[in-house]
């Protein structure tokens, strides 16, 4: 290891506070280090694992596609693109077409690109500007750190950002629109932000509101979407139709890829928008495989089985540790615990590490779980024993 993190601190740009091991192989939400050392994993790489690690499926899909095509470009039809975006649209249960990309930024870039296009078309006067939440996050391109709602990402050494964006609390959206205000852009559950889910109502009342007037509703599900919520969309746990919906995380099952779905199916031609990557044989096929797995996975009962299993495991450890955890939060597999204060939630996620069990950070004091969507009962068992090891630790 110690010959690896050498050559990565001499050769990759510092941009991630690195952990220094290295994973050889993993099996559904378990991994192993080069010493054979087992961690059980409750991140699935920040909530992209979604059918675990080595899934033998999406191993055969791939190297099957990939053994005939792997690339052709859009210029032709790709047959696994178009069957990807058939399968969204029946899984959404939303009248869609999708645009691939590569990533949850590009996705949402494309949103806002779809919402400006319709800005200009449906308005006498252009509107183009975009309204996010507070502690929100849309990505790392020069426009969605912008449309992130933190001004911490704000940093004046990426200036000058685009124009037209602001971010509010969900109660302060209504008065901050203005005749410029094409669209309002929200994750239902906040990933970065603290995991924290907006209350049913608040969403159904604002999705209401832009309908009638003619705002377009923008929900980024690329944390949420793909059945982290229990749902394929945590949209379809709210009484709403949203304008643009972006996915990413969860849909490739390790592969990059990213889609916006919109029901504005008609508000692009040819050569609008494009990709060179975007949507190629290996990554929709990889999609493809990853939906026929977790669509089983949902109808067969086993997620929900999951989530409730999960959830009962994590509640115990909340309830047994009262005194460094202050609430349980979230959706689904989408789960937060709120933590006392921010030194002992690094140090819980550095000795649960050491301990052999991964968990996330989210905002400044939420310990975050993205368990791999199959998670076994007996890794979830034996990832709760581990973290326990870890809070006893801590509290010695
Ligand atoms: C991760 C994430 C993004 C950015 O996705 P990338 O693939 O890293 O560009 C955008 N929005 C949300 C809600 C996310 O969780």
């Amino acid at each position: 290891m110690k010959e690896i993190e050498k050559i990565d601190k001499d050769y990759v740009l510092h941009t991630y506070a690195r952990n220094y091991v290295n994973f050889k192989k993993g099996k559904n939400a378990t991994l192993y280090d080069d010493t054979n050392k087992d961690y059980i994993d409750f991140t699935s790489g920040i909530g992209v694992v979604s059918v675990g690690h080595g899934n033998q499926r999406v191993a055969q899909r791939i190297f099957e596609q990939v053994s005939n095509l792997t690339h052709t470009s859009n210029l032709y039809a790709i047959e696994p693109q178009a069957l990807l975006a058939k399968k969204i649209k029946e899984l959404s249960s939303y009248d869609v077409r999708t645009f691939f990309a590569n990533s949850g930024a590009e996705a949402n870039e494309a949103a806002i690109k779809i919402a400006r296009t319709y800005g200009e078309q449906n308005f006498e006067k252009k509107r183009y500007k975009i309204i996010t939440l507070e502690n929100s996050f849309h990505g790392r391109t020069i426009t969605t750190v912008k449309a992130t709602g933190q001004s911490s990402f704000h940093q004046s050494k990426f200036a000058p950002y685009p124009e037209g964006f602001s971010f509010n609390a969900i109660d302060d959206i209504y008065n901050s629109i203005d005749d410029e205000t094409v669209a309002v852009m929200i994750e239902l559950v906040q990933g970065e932000g603290g995991v924290y889910p907006f209350p049913k109502d608040k969403i159904e009342e604002l999705a209401k509101f832009l309908k009638a007037n003619k705002i377009l509703l923008i929900i980024d599900e690329v944390q949420t979407g793909v059945y982290r919520t229990g749902e394929f969309l945590a949209s379809n746990l709210y009484d709403i139709e949203p304008d643009i919906i972006t996915l990413a995380k969860g849909l490739g099952g390790g592969v990059p890829i990213g889609a916006v779905l919109t029901i504005h199916k008609d508000i692009w031609g040819a050569g609008d928008h494009g990709s060179t990557f975007g949507g190629n044989y290996l990554v929709t096929s990889a999609g493809l495989e990853v939906l026929d797995i977790l669509e089983n996975y949902k109808d067969s009962g086993k997620l929900d089985e999951t989530i409730i299993y999960f959830t009962k495991k994590l509640d115990e450890l909340y309830e047994k540790n009262r005194d460094i955890f202050l609430a349980h939060v979230g959706l689904g597999l989408m789960r937060g615990l709120r933590v006392k204060d921010a030194d002992t939630l690094a140090s819980l996620i550095k000795i649960a590490f050491e301990e052999g069990v991964m968990v996330l950070k989210s905002g400044n004091n939420t310990l975050r779980f993205l368990p791999v969507l199959t998670i076994f009962k007996s890794e979830i068992d034996e990832g709760f024993v581990r973290l326990q090891a870890a809070i006893d630790k801590i509290k010695a």
